[in-house]
């Protein structure tokens, strides 16, 4: 925000000079965002013990400071009024959102752990060489594009951003769009550098040079979480199997601990998970694809494991949380009939990642006092839970963090004061991002990495996979 000071001199013709600068200046500029609010949003208000058919919440000052049957009134307030849904934002706590500019990757066939496919000289050739060379040269363009589509699917929260290799932190420009759970939530003080939640790739002696230092932290008390790679492998792999044993070893099955994939864990361990109050992370999409079957969630829920859902990376996985919980919705109605309700899916996505991630207190909900992060979905008001788990990309309709629309049709973004918009093209329909969002330009962004990938003989992965 630009506060111009009260000029002080009154000739005339200076005046009028002064004041066609400033015209300029107002032209060349996006206009202020009215971030601090107050916002009304008028739909079906999804919270934590109903839906308000026909609802209202009021956001300023980037939380939500009502919800209510009744239009309330609130002076000077822009409002959208909806027949949409509206929803918390997803928590997403198991991605790897930087590969998210890549194509899909087609595995020539399954393995038995993470550790072959890792191994495989053509996932070296399409990803992880290319990968590694684009985090060095592309990070803060990489990371605005993915994040994007990350908000575009209804995330408002994310983990799982690491830093270039030959970098301490990751670079400022992590802070903005969606909440970075281990970099830059705004959560605990504003950059990078205060968050509370740290990501460990595997429990193997070797990964655990990579996290001494997050394993340290936990101990002695400023990590909340550590979610772990553990079992990422067929039911019956050795080396799956040997992991959930280091991580015991380790004294690293505590209640502070998530761990995910887990395909390889027994009904017995899990009960050890619950009995030691870690939690659990489901990826069923990527785990299909790479092993060929996924964890037994019906174990879990037998043995009363906190369970969340989240889309792992997009080269295997869903292409963000969204398009996770229409994936998993197919995997229970084929595999675990009846196990998961659609609003059981939609808490695995929301209030339960934000429990497990010591975030319930700040985001996961639509509850007053809470962080205004939310998504608008088109669909059956009737039906929430179901819209949400047939939902196409195009159906989310509006984003907002932190009280800011960062992301929405024209029209919902135009009600709520957003001006100047880029549009894009999500799945033949037209969208529109804040200018504000990002100050580079989305198509300046999305040019540039589609060369840099051009150069890897690798096309720019799209914003969703449309039907
Ligand atoms: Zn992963």
């Amino acid at each position: 925000m630009i506060v111009l000071a009260r000029p002080s001199f009154h000739n005339g013709e200076k005046m009028q000079r002064l004041l066609r600068i400033l015209l300029a200046l107002f032209l060349l500029a996006p206009p202020a965002l009215a971030a601090d609010g107050p916002f009304l949003i008028n739909g079906a208000i999804v919270t934590p013990g109903r839906v308000i058919q026909n609802g209202w919440i009021t956001l300023q000052g980037g939380k939500i400071s009502a919800i209510s049957e009744t239009r309330p009134t609130a002076a000077g307030a822009r409002t959208l009024v909806t027949r949409d849904i509206v929803f918390p934002g997803f928590i997403d706590l198991h991605n790897h959102p930087l590969y998210g500019v890549f194509p899909r990757w087609h595995p020539p066939k399954v393995y038995p752990n993470r550790y072959e496919w890792r191994a495989d000289a053509g996932y070296w050739q399409a990803i992880q060489t290319p990968e590694g060379k684009l985090v060095a040269t592309r990070f803060c363009d990489m990371d605005a594009y993915v994040e994007m589509k990350a908000l575009m699917g209804g995330t408002t929260s994310l983990l799982g951003i690491y830093r270039p290799a030959d970098t301490d932190a990751v670079p400022p420009c992590v802070a903005g769009l969606v909440r970075n759970l281990d970099w830059a939530t705004g959560f605990h003080g504003d950059g990078v550098g205060h968050e509370r939640a740290g990501n460990v790739l595997g429990v193997r002696p070797n990964d655990l040079k990579l996290s001494e230092e997050t394993l340290a932290q936990i101990k002695r008390g400023p990590i909340d979480l550590i979610a772990v790679h553990l079992g990422e492998g067929q039911r019956n792999d050795p080396d799956s199997r040997a992991e959930f044993a280091r991580l015991k070893d380790l004294k690293l099955l505590t209640p502070n601990t998530a761990i995910i994939h887990g395909v390889a864990l027994s009904e017995a361990d899990f009960g050890e998970i619950k009995a030691a109050g870690a939690s659990f992370i489901w990826s069923p999409r990527s785990n299909f694809e790479l092993y060929g079957e996924t964890a037994d969630i019906a174990a879990a829920a037998r043995q009363r494991v906190t369970m969340a859902l989240a889309p792992d990376w997009s080269p295997t996985g869903s292409t963000n949380m969204l398009a996770e919980i229409v994936y998993a919705k197919g995997v229970i109605d084929r595999q675990f009939k009846g196990l998961v309700s659609p609003q059981q899916l939609f808490e695995m996505a929301t209030s339960i990642p934000a429990r497990i991630a010591r975030i319930d207190d700040k985001a996961g909900s639509l509850k007053p006092g809470l962080a205004a992060d939310l998504f608008l979905l088109r669909g059956d008001a009737s039906k929430p839970f179901d819209a949400l788990v047939t939902a196409r990309p195009e159906d989310v309709t509006l984003t907002v963090i932190d009280g800011v629309p960062l992301f929405g049709t024209s029209d919902h973004m135009s009600a709520l004061g957003v001006t100047a918009l880029e549009t894009v093209n999500l799945c033949g329909q037209a969208r529109a991002i804040n200018p504000h969002a990002i100050a580079d330009g989305f198509a300046d962004i999305t040019a540039r990495l589609t060369g840099a990938l051009r150069s890897e003989n690798l096309t720019l992965a799209g914003l969703a996979e449309c039907n």
